[in-house]
């Protein structure tokens, strides 16, 4: 096991993607395998010192970066133990880099469908967070491909679970180390990664992802794997009007399956300008839509026709590997650009992170439309997996004024996506940045069904701590 203990060498583990500031850590540990994982736990126990488990650092809510006591990571535990090709299904430890991970696996014609946009991001980190990914409008998120997950407790135990094992019944999960009661909340029937999984029936395995690191430390997991996809194309179409986005979506969506589609995603216009110098085919005055299908003559045919019926102003197409490696590019570049020009000038950026269900998605959008409309001083773009009716709504309000606004409407749009039907948290989790709005979704006792359930598992409450809920929240139960 490597420790350290040096301010230098710990404060690249303070930081991760959302320029949370406040993390303090007394050390480091890296263990290398499940012994030294229960030895620093057992320190922990003794010593009372509170621990948060690291993965890639690709977060954005600050999961990973503590308030003070020291971190353990996963860095050490990168082996990827078995990849069985017949049964489809890898075994990996949980520090395993995820692009090491599909580079491998491409070799051997596999693929493992989550797809996770952040390549850098470890196994065991999108476990804990439910990570989707590029076709998770095809695939859905990291928790439909994971079969079994091996987790140490700070208890000393081991939580080993495999999916189709145990169920929920009468209100109560029995992992047989211990019992758990079922939450009063229930998750929506939406992408979301909000707080622990909670649904009637559910498998016991479902709790563990999506836990943010705060019931035990996920040393191993098995994933499901399906055959290399076939050869694809990216079509992106510009259009003049925002207001028949949803119509069109809910047409495109209708041949998701006929058209083989592997993602759907949106950018309005105001996003478009964020692209224009990189991307000189970005017609004026456009929004448009991103769509990633099976490359074959008939079915880009039937996308042409499709095409031509819409009022489009331009369509470009990569079909071929440079231009797809182009497309693709166009979609990854916006985050990154409109990150760096924000910061530049010292704005802050609010995300807005909210899914509902497809009967509702035309509401959502209307609701941010408006919402754009009414206060034209703070810049604000929309773009995201439209296709899953999930937007990114991100507000960049420049003084401190705008800034309350923001958060004001940051607020509204929560309570506007949960009075749908969906979620305020779609992909980046609570971590320590949302606790008030998770409270806002699940209501007060909703939360402290979730401090229960985490006192199970971690009855020396010290591990994650402020991820998901405050830490005072642990003594209200
Ligand atoms: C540009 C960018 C794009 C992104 N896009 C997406 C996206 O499309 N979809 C999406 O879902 N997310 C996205 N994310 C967020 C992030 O990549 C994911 O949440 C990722 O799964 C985090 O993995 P990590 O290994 O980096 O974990 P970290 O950031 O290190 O940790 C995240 C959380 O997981 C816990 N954790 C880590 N390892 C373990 C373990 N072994 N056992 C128990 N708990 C553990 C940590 O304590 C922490 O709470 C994006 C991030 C960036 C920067």
């Amino acid at each position: 096991m490597k420790v350290k203990e040096n301010q230098e060498e710990i404060i690249s583990y303070l930081e991760d993607s959302s320029n949370f500031k406040s993390g303090r850590a007394e050390k480091v540990f890296i263990p290398e395998n499940e012994d030294e994982v229960f030895e620093i736990f057992n320190f922990c126990v003794k010593t009372k010192t509170p621990i948060t488990i690291s993965g890639g650092g690709t977060g954005t809510v600050a999961g990973r970066i503590p308030l003070d006591g020291v971190i353990i990571s996963a860095e050490y535990l990168n082996k990827i133990i078995e990849i069985d090709r017949n049964k489809k299904k890898a075994t990996l430890q949980a520090g395993v880099v995820i692009d090491d991970f599909l580079k491998i696996l491409e070799k051997q014609n596999l693929f493992y469908p989550p797809f996770p946009t952040e390549r850098t991001a470890f196994i065991g980190g999108n476990v804990a967070t439910n990570a989707s990914g590029e076709y998770s409008f095809r695939f859905g998120p990291t928790r439909n491909y994971v079969q079994r997950i091996r987790m140490v407790l700070t208890t000393g135990k081991i939580l080993d679970i495999k999916r189709g094992e145990i169920f929920e019944k009468n209100g109560f999960i029995d992992y047989g180390l211990f019992k758990i009661p079922l939450p009063s909340y229930r998750t929506p029937d939406v992408k979301c990664s909000a707080g622990y999984y909670s649904k009637n029936g559910m498998d016991g395995i479902d709790l563990i992802i999506g836990s943010e690191g705060t019931l035990g430390f996920i040393t191993e997991v098995e994933v499901s794997l399906i055959e290399e996809l076939p050869p694809r194309f990216i079509m992106i179409t510009f259009l003049k009007d925002e207001e028949n986005i949803p119509e069109i979506v809910k047409k495109i969506k209708e041949k998701k399956d006929e058209l083989e589609i592997y993602s759907l995603e949106f950018f309005d216009k105001r996003s478009l300008l964020f692209l224009k110098d990189d991307f000189s085919f970005i017609p004026e005055d456009t929004c448009a839509l991103y769509i990633e299908g099976v490359n074959d003559t008939e079915k880009m045919e039937r996308w042409v026709e499709f095409v031509e019926e819409i009022k489009i102003v331009e369509t470009v197409i990569g079909d071929d590997l440079l231009n797809y490696k182009k497309l693709i590019d166009f979609r990854h570049r916006l985050p990154e650009n409109v990150n760096s020009y924000f910061k530049k000038i010292g704005s802050v950026k609010i995300a807005i992170d909210a899914a509902v269900p497809e009967s509702k998605f035309e509401e959502l959008f209307r609701f941010y439309k408006k919402i754009m409309d009414e206060n034209p001083n703070i810049y604000s773009i929309l773009f995201g997996h439209i296709g899953e009716s999930h937007l990114h709504f991100n507000l960049f309000p420049k003084n401190e004024k705008e800034k309350e606004i923001a958060y004001r409407i940051y607020e509204e749009c929560i309570k506007k996506a949960v009075s749908l039907g969906g979620t305020g948290f779609a992909e980046h989790g609570i971590g320590k940045l949302k606790h008030k709005y998770l409270e806002m979704m699940y209501g007060k006792q909703g939360i402290l069904d979730m401090v229960k359930i985490k006192k199970i598992f971690d009855p020396h409450l010290i591990l994650g701590l402020d991820n998901i809920f405050p830490r005072s929240y642990l003594y209200q139960v």
